[in-house]
C-alpha cells in the first residue's frame, strides 16, 4: 500500500485556478462602506497592490504564477500526499483517508502559498511596508517570512489574547524581523474606540483587521495584506488542490469525499476547488466539506447577506455567510478559526450548494486531533482538528450506509505552536461551546442599516 506521494520541484503547478471562470452563478460585488454602491478597482488601489485587485475580480480560469513565487514555493512544495493507513487501522473503517499535509512550509502552515505572492506583487509595485492582521499568529508569520524574503517591512496586529496565549508565534515573527503588537492598541483611532469602551477587550480578528487596514489608508508607502476571505487568497492556495490531484492519481485514486476546516476558507478553497472544477464542469459526485467550529459557525448557522470584513466598518461590504461583524467568539482554542464571516466565493458556493459545511466542537476536534497524532504522528494544529473530527464523521455516516469511501482532507498546519491548548485538554479545562439563537439574533440585528443582498 502506497504510504506517501510526493512529486518534484518541476510539478509545482505553473498557474493558479480561478473558479470564478467556472461558477454557475457568479458572486455579487463588493459594496463601498460609505456609499454603499459596487466598489471599482480604484477604491481599493489604497489598500491593495494594483495586480492582486485584478486578481480579485479576473474571470480567467488559469492566472500565471511567476516564476520568482514559484523559486520561493520550491523551499517547502511540492508538499507531500499521505494514506492516513494506520489511522484507518485505528478508526476500524474500510475508508480509504488520505491527507495533503502544509505543515511542511516555514511557518508550519498553508498560509505562505499566498503570503509569498502578496508580498511579491507589493514589492514589484514599490511599497515598503505591509500591515496585517493574526489570529492564532499563523497568518502574522506567513506574511513576515515573506515580507523578509522581498525587502518589505511588516507590521502585525495581533489579537491581544493570542498574543498572551502564544508568545513564541511572536518570537518567530519578530526573527523574521516584524514588529507585533497586541490588538486593541492605541495606536490608531480604531484600537482607541475599542478600548474606550472595554479597556480590558481581549482583541477579535476583526477589531486587529480595522487597526492594520487603517493604518495602511493612511500612508501611500504602506499596504494591507489579509490572508484568508479574499478571492485573490482562495486563489493562490489552490496550488494545494492541484497537486493532490497529481498525487491522488498517482496514488490511483480519487476522492468521494473532500474535507478542510474553515476559518474564511483559504484552506478548504485551496484543496477543494480545483476538484469542485470535476463536479462543476464534469458532474462528477465529489462532496467537499468545510469543518467549522460550533462556537464561530458562520456557514451553518450565520446569515448570507452583506457585511463588513472588519468590527469598525471600514472594509468594503462583502456578499457572505456571517454572524455579524461585532460577534466575538468564545475564547475558542483554534485561533484560526475565530472569524465572524466567510470568503465570498464559498458562500456563493453554498448557497448554490455545489458544498457542504458542518460544525464540529472543541472537545471532539481535540479527541480526533490526538487520535490522529498517535496513529500518523503528525501533531495537527487545533484547526486542523476541526478538520479530522469531519473525517471521523465521515467515516461513521460511511459505516451506517455500509459503504466504503476515499476520503481526502488537508492537515493544512502542524500545532507545535499550539502546545498550550493541548495542555488545557489534558488538563481538562477545554469546553464545547454552541452559540446560541438569541446572541446570534441579536448580533445579526446591528447590521439592519446594511443592504441584505
Ligand atoms: C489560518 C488557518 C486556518 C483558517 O483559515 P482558512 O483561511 O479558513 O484556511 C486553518 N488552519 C490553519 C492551520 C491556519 O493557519
Amino acid at each position: 500500500m502506497v504510504k506517501k506521494i510526493v512529486l518534484t520541484e518541476n510539478e509545482i503547478p505553473e498557474k493558479w485556478y480561478n473558479i470564478q471562470a467556472d461558477m454557475p452563478n457568479p458572486s455579487l460585488p463588493p459594496l463601498h462602506p460609505g456609499t454603499k454602491q459596487p466598489i471599482g478597482p480604484e477604491d481599493l488601489a489604497p489598500l491593495f497592490p494594483m495586480e492582486l485587485i485584478k486578481q480579485e475580480v479576473s474571470q480567467e480560469r488559469w492566472i500565471d504564477i511567476p516564476e520568482e513565487v514559484r523559486d520561493v514555493y520550491k523551499i517547502w512544495r511540492p508538499t507531500p500526499l499521505f494514506r492516513a493507513s494506520n489511522f484507518e487501522k485505528l478508526l476500524g473503517t474500510d475508508c480509504k483517508i488520505y491527507y495533503k499535509y502544509e505543515g511542511t512550509s516555514p511557518s508550519g502552515s498553508h498560509k505562505p502559498n499566498t503570503a509569498v505572492p502578496q508580498a511579491y506583487y507589493n514589492k514589484m509595485e514599490g511599497v515598503k511596508r505591509i500591515t496585517t492582521e493574526t489570529g492564532a499568529g499563523q497568518w502574522g508569520s506567513a506574511l513576515s517570512f515573506a515580507c523578509q524574503h522581498f525587502g518589505i517591512e511588516c507590521e502585525v496586529y495581533m489579537v491581544k489574547i493570542s498574543y498572551e496565549q502564544k508568545p513564541y508565534r511572536k518570537l518567530l515573527m519578530n526573527t523574521w524581523g516584524s514588529k507585533v503588537y497586541p490588538s486593541p492598541t492605541n495606536l490608531t483611532e480604531a484600537g482607541k474606540k475599542v478600548l474606550a469602551a472595554n479597556p480590558d477587550s481581549p482583541g477579535s480578528l476583526g477589531i486587529a483587521i480595522s487597526e492594520a487596514v487603517e493604518r495602511a489608508a493612511m500612508d501611500p508607502d504602506t499596504k494591507y495584506s489579509l490572508g484568508s476571505v479574499l478571492n485573490h487568497v482562495l486563489m493562490h492556495q489552490t496550488i494545494v488542490g492541484q497537486e493532490a490531484i497529481l498525487q491522488m492519481e498517482k496514488a490511483g485514486d480519487f476522492p468521494d469525499i473532500v474535507i478542510a476546516p474553515f476559518g474564511g476558507g483559504s484552506n478548504f478553497a485551496g484543496l477543494s476547488f480545483p476538484f469542485l472544477q470535476y463536479k462543476i464542469n464534469e458532474g462528477k459526485n465529489i462532496r467537499c466539506i468545510a469543518s467549522e467550529p460550533a462556537s464561530c459557525p458562520k456557514l451553518t448557522k450565520g446569515q448570507f447577506r452583506y457585511d463588513f470584513g472588519d468590527t469598525v466598518g471600514l472594509t468594503p461590504l462583502l456578499p457572505m455567510y456571517t454572524l455579524g461583524h461585532n460577534f466575538v467568539p468564545a475564547p475558542l482554542h483554534a485561533g484560526g478559526l475565530r472569524y465572524h464571516g466567510a470568503g465570498v466565493l464559498v458562500s456563493q458556493l453554498l448557497k448554490d450548494k455545489l458544498i457542504e459545511a458542518e460544525a464540529v466542537q472543541q472537545l471532539d476536534s481535540f479527541d480526533a486531533g490526538v487520535k490522529f497524532a498517535k496513529a500518523e504522528g503528525i501533531l495537527p494544529a487545533p484547526e486542523a482538528n476541526h478538520g479530522i473530527a469531519s473525517v471521523v464523521n465521515a467515516v461513521n455516516q460511511a459505516k451506517e450506509e455500509g459503504v466504503s469511501k476515499t476520503i481526502l482532507f488537508n492537515l493544512c498546519g502542524h500545532g507545535h505552536f499550539d502546545m498550550s491548548a493541548y495542555e488545557a485538554y489534558y488538563a481538562g479545562k477545554l469546553t464545547n461551546h454552541f452559540l446560541s439563537d438569541e446572541e446570534l439574533t441579536a448580533n445579526l440585528k446591528e447590521l439592519e442599516d446594511i443592504p441584505v443582498e
